[in-house]
């Protein structure tokens, strides 16, 4: 148990990740591994309606995300936001990401034929768009609430630019598009070690372990 003995808020012995993104749930799960609290899933909350993303930017919907499902499960819930932010398109899809071409798909979709019209939509807005112009940045920032508030939050980001075709089988979302030059590859053609190392989500989470490594230290000696 790693509950505190001084009289402030507990740490938490179970974190509900507050998204049902498969894709997202295993990058996730796999940087936490190793932790001492157990990791759950909206999975078992099957009944818990999606909350509006009504932020403008990552960090707020993904503070948003954290206070709502915190709420709803009654347990610490970790959020995160993240999306693809292209220079030439004025920073779009951004905090659109997941429902960039929603208009595109037919009502109910699955993420796969969803990421497909995402895709497609991407690059007929980038087809007139030189190779040197068509840099752009995946972003991931992350909240931990326990209903009350936000108890840590951080963001980072990874540098690519959108290729002229899909590459690549893993990931999900935007990966076949998302190239990284020094790797001559696209995040879908990464093993997910390699590009949990790297991403925008690996590199946040990172940082975020670091943070509640700390936080957990400084409440169990009462800091
Ligand atoms: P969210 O669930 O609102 O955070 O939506 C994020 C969206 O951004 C996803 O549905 C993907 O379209 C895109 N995205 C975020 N992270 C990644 C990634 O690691 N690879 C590819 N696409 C991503």
């Amino acid at each position: 148990m790693l509950r505190s003995s001084h009289s402030g808020p507990h740490v938490p012995d179970v974190i509900v990740l507050a998204t049902r993104n498969r894709g997202k749930i295993k990058e996730i799960r796999q940087v936490l591994q190793g932790m001492p609290i157990a990791v759950e899933s909206l999975d078992e909350y099957p009944h818990v309606p999606e909350p509006e993303e009504t932020g403008e930017t990552f960090a707020e919907n993904a503070a948003q995300k954290a206070m709502y499902y915190a709420r709803a499960t009654g347990k610490w819930c970790l959020a995160d936001d993240s999306g693809l932010v292209v220079d030439a398109l004025g920073g779009r899809p951004g905090v659109h990401s997941a429902r960039y071409a929603a208009a595109d798909a037919p009502p109910g979709s699955g993420r796969e034929v969803i990421d497909a019209a995402n895709n497609a939509k991407l690059l007929k807005a980038l087809d007139n768009v030189a190779d040197a112009q068509r840099t752009a940045r995946f972003v991931c920032c992350l909240a931990l609430s326990d209903g009350m508030q936000v108890m840590l939050e951080t963001c980072d980001s990874v540098e690519g630019v959108i290729a002229r075709q899909p590459s690549g089988q893993g990931g999900f979302g935007y990966d076949p598009l998302f190239h990284i030059p020094t790797l001559g590859k696209t995040t879908a053609e990464l093993p997910p070690e390699q590009k949990n190392s790297l991403s925008h989500r690996g590199k946040a989470l990172r940082k975020f372990q670091a943070m509640l490594h700390e936080f957990i230290a400084s409440r169990s000696t009462g800091l």
